[in-house]
């Protein structure tokens, strides 16, 4: 009798970086099942082709990283309410003989925030969310869902205007509002890449937000960005974007090898010492 092991894959161009397989192959490890998940580097050009022969070429399903996330988007046979309304796929899986596009990033921000902080949705009215890319879309999508209003700053004014035509509770503001916003806001999330190494740095004055407020960065290349320590030396309660990596990645695993996986410190622990070596600092 033959067996078929389960194979996964994270598609992307370049991805050789990507820390998908050190996640999916840690949980395989630990949970004793049998599976491979693996890295494809698949051109733009070939995408398209590569999804819809995903199955043929023996794997269960996937992650779409960058560029392909819109590609997916247009290419699976049906996409879930959270693919829907942000515009992108970052996890795909088969249901009956259907493609299946699903973004997991919203779940990954909130599963993150509730792991850290449960009792966060008590005191959480009004966001303000820096950014308008495809994770800014994702935290709007995530929040707003979950009754919080959403004021999304952004440099390009006509991105965060995009972005809260898309979502009720959701509004749209230029940088230059930010002071009064933070005065009002419950929650802060920096979804912009400001922050990340190689990037400039988040510069805003955290004087204004109450503080009681949360804030949550989301980049985690560095682990603790500025924005992370200016907060905490203010007293503020923070919440890191690796763990919203971790989280998302849950759902796809679940999917695609039939067992829900849960984020561990030991799998954290494995995660922070791969950035900390490629950042030279370990
Ligand atoms: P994206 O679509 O490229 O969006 C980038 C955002 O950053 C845009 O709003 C852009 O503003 C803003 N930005 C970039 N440079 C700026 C500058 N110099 N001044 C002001 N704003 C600037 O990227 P994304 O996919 O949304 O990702 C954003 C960040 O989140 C990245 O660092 C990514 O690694 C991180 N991320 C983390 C997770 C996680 O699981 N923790 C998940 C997804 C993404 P404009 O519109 O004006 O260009």
């Amino acid at each position: 009798m033959s067996v078929t092991i389960p194979r996964a894959c994270v598609m992307g161009h370049p991805v050789a970086h990507s820390r998908s397989p050190m996640v999916h192959g840690h949980w395989l490890k630990t949970l004793g099942l049998p599976g491979t998940y693996e890295l494809a580097d698949v051109p733009e050009a070939e995408f398209p082709r590569f999804l819809t022969s995903l199955r043929a070429r023996g794997y269960a399903g996937g992650n779409i990283t960058v560029p392909h996330k819109e590609a997916a988007f247009r290419t699976v046979d049906r996409r879930d309410d959270a693919a829907e309304a942000i515009g992108a796929v970052n996890t795909v899986w088969y249901e009956d003989d259907q493609l299946v596009g699903g973004n997991s990033d919203a779940y990954g921000f909130i599963a993150h925030l509730a792991a850290s902080l449960p009792a966060w949705d008590e005191s959480t009215r009004r966001c303000v969310v820096l950014g308008a890319g495809g994770a800014a879309r994702a935290i709007a999508f995530a929040l707003v869902a979950r009754g919080v209003d959403v004021a999304v700053v952004n440099r390009t004014f006509a991105r965060a205007r995009d972005v809260a035509m898309h979502f009720a509770r959701a509004s749209a503001h230029a940088w230059d509002e930010l002071p009064g916003l933070l005065a009002r806001a419950d929650l802060l999330v920096n979804a912009t890449s400001l922050g990340m190494t190689g990037k400039p740095a988040l510069a805003i004055d955290l004087a204004p937000l109450r503080r009681d407020a949360i804030v949550y960065e989301i980049v985690y290349v560095p682990l603790e960005t500025a924005l992370l320590r200016d907060a905490r030396s203010r007293g503020h309660r923070t919440v890191d974007g690796l763990g919203m990596l971790l989280h998302q990645a849950v759902p796809g695993f679940a999917r695609w090898f039939g067992v829900t996986p849960t984020v561990t410190p030991e799998l954290r622990a494995l995660i922070e010492a791969d950035i900390r070596a490629k950042s030279g600092s370990v």
